[in-house]
């Protein structure tokens, strides 16, 4: 089946790649093991130097990939130049730490010396999603190419110009051919990389149905597994909360990628007292977001990255509607070509509903009242996900006394949740499993290896 790189503002077909077969990809991993052979030696200086240029290399071409991801899933440009810019970040952080966290560390024990060593383990593949094309796969890279592995990536198929500049990026970086390869696969091919003897790990970000079956490969072949899955980020908004700070907030991190952001906040929970003040801000700022052409300068939201996530999305909302949700802003697929849908918000959401179980992948604000603060904060936890969390109060001890509380990997208060290569990033119960960034990213694919001497 070919890969089809489709523009979804206009539905038109931009270019069509063929999938490799199964001669092609056992090739490309067996060049991959090779390359890898070889560069497990690079001394971290050296390994740096090619990091360093990457970074480079993004800042120069900054606008041609903003424009890609613009063409290939609706990005908004601005929105685009700052992906590429965190990828540049990201870099830089590998570069300049990974020997530091990669160090041995000397354990006193029983033996003369004994002590942990972090060593590189072989390809890892990364089977990544098309919402943050750049970036997601940075984020596994970079850690990855810095601790001395080889990587492999089976990108969205809706991203296949991104995945490919993304193994040009890495080659004209100074990495070694074959050190990070694009694999021009499709998702039923993912289980034979698995289980080639050539790959020590996968990391998956993406859905949970995915993960579910990525992980039982990885399970079939004892292979190490990283997931970075769903999200339905709780955004506690208590009495005492700005609350024109934390709708502006709201409306950025709901909206901004149009909604199609896995630490997006999802499940907008205002404390009774506030809710209805919470709510005209909230819809008063939603309104002012300028949707249209993700290549014209001044637009904050392009379509959807595709045409099916919107039908999906839109039932979710259907749904929500007929069990009880109320329809405040949007709520329906925009008319004309390309898989717009207009920023939204539903009120009155509860249990009963779709919004309140299952993540919305796009451009909707599922508003759930809390009775009160006890209440929020068992609504926050009143889910199978747990990602993000942001709560929002003028007493931020009290706030954070509230953040100890709340299942998920991460709790912002009075902030946006984001990724930032210094701290950890991933997830609890369905939202998946190990971490990503930080010293722990780089280590998820190390061997924690024991050395004892008498
Ligand atoms: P998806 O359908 O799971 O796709 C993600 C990747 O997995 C794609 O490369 C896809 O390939 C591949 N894939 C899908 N099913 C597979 C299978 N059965 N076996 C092997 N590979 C498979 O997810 P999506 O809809 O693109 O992305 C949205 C989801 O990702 C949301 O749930 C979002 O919250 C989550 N996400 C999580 C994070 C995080 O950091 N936790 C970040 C971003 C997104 P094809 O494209 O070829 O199907």
């Amino acid at each position: 089946m070919p890969y089809i790189s489709l523009n979804p503002a206009t539905s038109k077909t931009l270019k069509t790649f063929t999938s490799w077969d199964s001669h092609h990809l056992a090739s490309v991993l067996e060049q991959a093991h090779d390359a890898w052979t070889l560069a497990v030696h690079t001394p971290f200086a050296a390994r740096a130097v090619c990091m360093r240029q990457a970074v480079a290399l993004l800042r120069e071409r900054v606008d041609g990939y903003a424009r890609l991801m613009a063409l290939e899933m609706g990005k908004p440009l601005r929105e685009g130049r700052a992906e590429v810019e965190k990828c540049a970040l990201a870099c830089e952080y590998y570069a300049a730490h990974a020997e530091d966290f990669m160090q041995a560390e000397p354990v006193p024990t029983d033996a003369g010396r004994s002590y942990v060593s972090y060593e590189p383990i072989g390809i890892v593949l990364g089977v990544m999603p098309w919402n943050f094309p750049f970036f997601q796969v940075i984020r596994f890279a970079a850690p990855a190419l810095m601790a001395g592995n080889a990587c492999v990536l089976k990108h969205a198929s809706s991203v296949p110009q991104c995945a490919l500049a993304l193994e040009q990026l890495f080659l004209d970086a100074g990495f070694p051919p074959f050190l990070f390869s694009t694999l021009m696969i499709e998702s039923c091919d993912v289980v034979d990389v698995i289980a080639s003897h050539h790959v020590c790990a996968v990391t998956l970000t993406g859905s949970e149905a995915a993960g579910r079956e990525i992980a039982a490969h990885a399970g079939q072949h004892l292979k190490k597994c990283v997931l970075e899955l769903g999200g339905s980020d709780a955004f506690i908004v208590l009495a005492d909360a700005d609350l024109e700070q934390a709708a502006s907030v709201a409306v950025r991190s709901r909206f901004q990628n149009c909604g199609q952001s896995c630490i997006a906040a999802k499940r907008i929970i205002p404390v009774a007292e506030i809710a209805d003040a919470f709510l005209s801000l909230l819809v008063e700022k939603t309104r002012e977001r300028r949707v249209g052409d993700p290549l014209d300068e001044s637009t904050q939201m392009g379509p959807m990255a595709r045409l099916d996530l919107r039908e999906t999305l839109h039932e979710q909302v259907a749904d929500s509607i007929a069990q009880g949700a109320r329809p405040v802003l949007g709520c329906a697929p925009q008319a004309g070509e390309g898989a717009f849908y207009p920023p939204s918000i539903l009120d009155g959401v509860t249990s009963k509903t779709r919004a309140y179980h299952e993540e919305l992948f796009g451009p909707v604000a599922a508003v759930i009242r809390a009775e009160d603060e006890e209440d929020a904060i068992r609504i926050a936890n009143d889910t199978r996900f747990g990602l993000g969390s942001s709560v929002w109060s003028r007493d931020a001890a009290h706030a954070e006394a509230i953040a100890r509380r709340i299942q998920a990997g991460c709790t912002f208060i009075n902030g946006m949740v984001r990724s930032d290569p210094r701290l950890p990033f991933g997830g609890v119960k369905a939202s998946g499993f190990g971490r990503e960034l930080s010293h722990h990213g780089i280590r998820e694919f190390a061997n924690i290896k024991t050395v004892w001497i008498r």
